[in-house]
């Protein structure tokens, strides 16, 4: 499928689906150990570009449709309905903005990741399912414009300054808390989050086995052929995986 046809498609789905799917993505981002008691993934709205759907304050591995909510951009819920809120919502609203392109965000703190975010070793694109590392992944650090905080980015301000950190890249690390990973949809922003995680844990291993040196990654050039081979590939994965939720509960 060609990457132009997928937005088209999405809104011709029924935003039903889109918020099973979406609640379905919170439960598949738990089961692969990306999400534990934190972390949220989010979709921008398919008819209205200005708003994005997210699961109110809960943990990842219960999230029903139920539980998704709207938020504008400034990351205002407007159905709150009495349900909370995701304290770092703004991670969401502000990438949403500075990124007309970017359909869809997963935000974690999966453990493997968060080592690359607090020493001077890149992560590296160390196979083909990971290919969108090989862009490079920046590092935001809260205390170049906060100073000392409490780490989270809880406000408009915080998500601006970490939207901006992530520029044109997919994957961004954020020094001693996590990562957000992005995606032109659902299924790749997921794909994305999942393989950011497994990729770290490889690297991991190789730098064990190597000491870092010589180590033969993915160059951007086959970085940039195999992520558009991913565009099948995180359908694919999707299918398994939102198989797997629907085989637990009834939507
Ligand atoms: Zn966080």
């Amino acid at each position: 499928m060609h990457a132009r046809s997928l937005p088209v498609m999405i809104i011709r789905m029924s935003s039903a689906s889109l918020i099973t799917d979406l609640a379905a993505a919170s439960r598949i981002l738990a089961a692969h150990g990306v999400v534990d008691s934190f972390g949220h993934v989010s979709l921008r709205h398919p008819e209205r570009a200005g708003r994005y759907l997210m699961s109110r304050a809960v943990a990842p591995a219960l999230v029903t449709p139920d539980d998704i909510m709207e938020y504008d951009l400034d990351s205002n819920p407007v159905n709150a309905d009495g349900r909370s809120s995701f304290l770092e919502r703004f991670i969401h609203g502000e990438i949403y903005k500075a990124r007309p392109d970017i359909q869809s965000v997963v935000h974690s703190h999966s453990p493997s990741v968060i080592p690359f975010g607090l020493v001077r070793v890149p992560l590296e694109a160390m196979f083909h399912n990971a290919a969108f590392i090989a862009k490079g992944v920046p590092v935001f650090d809260i205390r170049e414009k906060f100073g000392s905080t409490d780490m989270l980015v809880s406000s408009r301000e915080k998500g601006a300054a970490l939207a901006s950190v992530l520029g044109s890249k997919d994957v961004v690390l954020m020094r001693a808390h996590g990562s957000a990973a992005c995606g032109g949809t659902l299924q790749r922003a997921v794909f994305r989050a999942v393989y950011t995680e497994v990729n770290a844990r490889i690297q991991h291993w190789t730098m064990a086995l190597s000491s870092g040196e010589g180590m033969a990654v993915l160059n951007a050039d086959e970085g940039r052929l195999a992520d558009d081979v991913n565009q099948n590939a995180a359908m694919r994965a999707w299918e398994l995986w939102r198989s797997q939720v629907r085989a637990q509960v009834n939507w």
